[in-house]
């Protein structure tokens, strides 16, 4: 049986995750399962899949989480060093998909237990790109890419030689508003952009999909996992959400990945990998679809998409910095304290903010450092968002 452990067993990613091993329980040896506030699905996944742990990243519902599984004989615990302590647990295979920046810490404890990491949390390569792989690369880890657009380019690179590789093409759906007219854009409201046109995901990812924030980190994602230059890496709209990534060879051959939108099929692959089992996901009908659309994005549209280059050619830790401003600025849409458009100019004017100073974002990149620049990117998008306000 192989021991496996979820972290952030009750979203999307984890649900999918957790609707692929519950398909053969007998092959899997649940070792922890993670969650947030959602105790009742945590609870209920735990007795159903016979989890050893379960862990709540709120400490003030611990109890709550006690009382669900009494009697259960799962253990359980609750904090952020509760999650540190499940993912130093040793298991085979270990899903990253917890949201945000939160997902790092265990993801680089998991690596540390010489795991196979399947990585959906994207936060984890964007803050701490070098430091993650050469953790990997120390405790002789592996990491399996999850996001979509990352698991077709690995798939398209099978048996390939990366000498030989001239460019990638991550595609984008183009999210909410990608038929919006610009000018409708600055009065989006939270309800309006949490509403993907093809993929159910998340609520922050969803809202990161209409801004392109999501492709932005996923940008800086495709770069650190796959150790290419920035000016190889391009983005290109498909509004049909069929072809996830390309890549394009120096013969002028390209490899195009095709699937239904549906995450079950990344997370399979690297569940499976180095094998392809069956997998429960609709089968493609070309012949039905009719037509597969790409075109550019306008970056006048989505601002997120030039603030990557940007943070691609600083460098440093500007990936942490990029990422907590980014994740900050979302707090304050959701909460409707600015606009969405202001969401790009608040995370912009905290990068500038960070060149001006120096310092930190040269800083080596160790887990300490990244904490300390992810807090005080946080702090100057509060103080951006106020300064707005007055
Ligand atoms: P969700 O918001 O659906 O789920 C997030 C999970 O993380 C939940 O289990 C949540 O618990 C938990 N969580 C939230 N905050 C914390 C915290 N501070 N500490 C510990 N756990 C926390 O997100 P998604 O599943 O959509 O996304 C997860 C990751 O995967 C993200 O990094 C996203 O970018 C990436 N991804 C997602 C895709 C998708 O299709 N959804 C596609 C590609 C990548 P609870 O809900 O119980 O509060
Ligand atoms: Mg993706």
């Amino acid at each position: 049986m192989r021991k496996v452990s979820i972290f952030g067993a009750t979203g999307s990613i984890g649900q999918n995750t957790i609707d692929l091993i519950a398909r053969d329980p007998t092959a899997y040896d649940v070792i922890a399962l993670t969650g947030g506030a959602n105790i009742a699905q945590l609870a209920a996944d735990a007795r159903r899949l016979g989890a050893d742990l379960a862990v709540t990243a709120h400490e003030d519902r611990l109890h709550d989480l006690k009382d669900a599984l009494q009697g259960s004989g799962v253990e359980v615990a609750a904090g952020e060093s509760a999650i540190a302590e499940a993912a130093a647990r040793p298991a085979d295979w270990v899903m990253s998909a917890i949201v945000g920046a939160a997902g790092l810490a265990p993801g680089i404890e998991a690596l540390k237990q010489g795991t196979t990491l399947a990585l959906a949390n994207k936060e984890t390569l964007v803050c701490a790109g070098a430091l993650v792989l050469d953790t990997a690369r120390t405790h002789d880890a592996s990491i399996l890419p999850v996001d979509s657009e990352h698991s077709a380019v690995f798939q398209a690179l099978a048996g390939e030689d990366m000498d030989a590789v001239e460019r990638v093409i991550i595609t984008a759906s183009g999210g909410a508003f990608r038929d919006w007219p610009l000018q409708e854009l600055a009065k989006a409201t939270v309800e309006q952009a949490s509403n993907h046109p093809n993929w159910n995901m998340g609520q922050r990812i969803t809202i990161d999909s209409a801004s392109m924030f999501n492709k932005a980190l996923e940008v800086i994602e495709t770069r650190e996992f796959f150790g290419i230059d920035p000016d190889q890496i391009e983005v290109l709209v498909h509004p049909e959400s069929i072809v996830h990534a390309m890549v394009g060879f120096r013969d002028g051959a390209v490899m195009a990945h095709m699937g239904a939108p549906d995450m079950r099929h990344a997370i399979g692959y690297a569940l499976h990998w180095p094998e392809r089992q069956a997998l429960p996901v609709q089968r493609l009908d070309l012949a039905k679809l009719g037509q597969l659309r790409f075109s550019d994005p306008d970056l006048a549209r989505y601002p997120a998409l030039k603030l990557a280059r940007d943070v691609m050619a600083r460098g440093g830790l500007s990936g942490a910095v990029f990422n907590a401003a980014k994740e900050r600025a979302l707090d304050h849409f959701i909460a409707r304290r600015i606009e969405f458009l202001n969401m790009a100019e608040v995370v912009d004017a905290v990068l500038e903010r960070f060149d001006a100073t120096g310092g930190l974002i040269d800083a080596p990149m160790t887990l300490d450092n990244v904490w300390k620049t992810d807090h005080l990117a946080r702090q100057w998008v509060d103080d951006a968002v106020i300064k707005r306000a007055g």
